[in-house]
């Protein structure tokens, strides 16, 4: 099986052809076509295919929201080639059996590569730690830990996964919301707007204590914290002061991520209480946007990860303090990014969507760069393209999507997995 991308620009540098034979990249240069397929790439930029490190996708025991096919198919139309499971499903993905179905499902799906995420605690419930070294040494491989939807909020809880990942260079991401500052209720940015629509407040401070806390604990134990979908500006001073210690002493493994949302909207759309911009933790005022959107760029936060977290209708069309939490982002990541951030170089882009993520997961053969004999993951994209979001053009089974009617920079038309071709023109191989 070979495949010829022909006429792609580079990272939106030097235009190349690439012969892609048996899944790897064999040739970069000019190429003829004959005797192979071809995607035409003609005015597209290619980049190594995204990975993301936070993903939500309902199975088991949601599959009325999302599978983990149907799920991989948003994947790939989003320029996928992985992704990160979180382990808050029924049942968590809280022993080495149940990674190893995520990781078959995955497999059987076939589209992108689905990595488990496992629990740090039992059932999440934030006491006992889940089986970590049997979850890494399961088939799955599992080196990202996370209670996500829940924060490791026990000190000594969190200290310890931090020493047991330690051992096989393990990371542990963590969901940052004290509980006692944010509890399950809090569903708004604490400020003028919650005042004004009565509706219970959500401080930055319930981020940020949790930050600046497991930034220490990961230089204490020499151990890997992840901080997943940072959203403050305060945080980001934390972790800007963090990262400019560990130059120092070498010690300190501390990586971020960020959301597309948290790019891009801010609590200001809360006004219609419309349930569909009700995301955990909450969107910010301008000024947290304004902050995460400079550390993304200067390096402080290494990657954005979607958080794409699909609601059936009924968890979701509730009065604003019931709905459930989360939105989609697979399919519209590459675009909210673009939107959000029209200068960024696509090197850049390839960096916080592809390459960081890939080394935070551990992925060795994801984020590579397109060159000889790198695995052939690849997106190509449209960089002129605007197309308009429609919440009914989408693989995902749910329809929470926050950029309905809006009109998104840039286009995904082409992706490859391991050689295999899983979206041509759009659609879905
Ligand atoms: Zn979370």
């Amino acid at each position: 099986m070979s495949l010829v991308i022909k006429g792609a620009s580079l990272l939106g540098e030097r235009t190349a052809d690439l012969l892609v034979e048996d899944g790897v990249v064999r040739e970069v240069g000019p190429v003829s076509a004959a005797g192979h397929d071809v995607l035409d790439a003609d005015g597209l930029v290619a980049l190594p295919g995204l990975v993301d490190l936070h993903t939500h996708l309902r199975e088991p025991g949601r599959e009325d929201a999302e599978t983990i096919l149907s799920g991989s198919r948003a994947a790939a139309l989003g320029g996928y080639t992985a992704v990160l499971a979180m382990a808050n499903t029924t049942p968590v993905t809280d022993t080495a059996e149940a990674a190893v179905r995520v990781w078959e499902l995955g497999r059987e799906a076939g589209l992108v590569d689905v990595h488990p995420v496992g629990a740090v605690t039992r059932g999440l419930g934030g006491e006992e730690l889940a089986e970590l070294g049997l979850m890494h040494r399961s088939r799955a491989r599992v080196r990202v830990f996370s209670d996500d939807g829940k924060c490791v909020h026990d000190a000594r809880v969190m200290r310890r996964a931090l020493e047991y990942v330690r051992a096989f260079g393990g990371v542990v991401s963590q969901h940052a919301q004290d509980p006692a500052l944010a509890g399950p209720a809090s569903c708004c940015h604490e400020g003028e707007v919650s005042g004004r629509l009565g509706l219970p407040g959500w401080p930055g401070i319930a981020e940020e204590v949790i930050v600046a806390r497991d930034v220490m604990l990961a230089r204490h134990t020499r151990s890997r914290v992840h901080i997943a979908h940072v959203s403050t500006a305060g945080s980001v001073e934390v972790l800007r002061w963090a990262r400019a210690q560990a130059g120092r002493d070498g010690h300190w493994a501390v990586t971020a991520e960020v959301t597309p949302h948290h790019l891009l909207l801010t609590t200001d759309l809360l006004g219609g209480y419309d349930p569909t911009y009700k995301v955990n933790p909450p969107l910010r005022p301008q000024e947290d946007v304004d902050a995460v959107r400079e550390a993304l760029v200067d390096g402080t936060i290494d990657a954005v990860a979607t958080d794409h977290a699909p609601h059936a209708r009924h968890d979701k069309e509730h009065a604003f303090v019931d709905a459930a939490f989360g939105m989609l982002g697979l399919e519209t990541a590459l675009g909210v990014v673009r939107t959000a951030l029209p200068d960024l170089s696509w090197a850049d882009v390839a960096r916080v969507m592809s390459t960081s993520p890939a080394r935070i997961a551990g992925l060795e053969d994801q984020g590579r760069p397109l060159e000889v004999g790198s695995p052939a993951h690849v997106v190509l994209v449209d960089p002129a393209a605007a197309p308009v979001v429609d919440r009914d053009q989408s693989a995902s089974l749910s329809r929470n999507n926050p950029w309905h009617g809006r009109r998104l920079a840039s286009r995904v038309v082409h992706t490859v997995h391991r050689g295999r071709v899983t979206v041509r023109d759009g659609a879905l191989v």
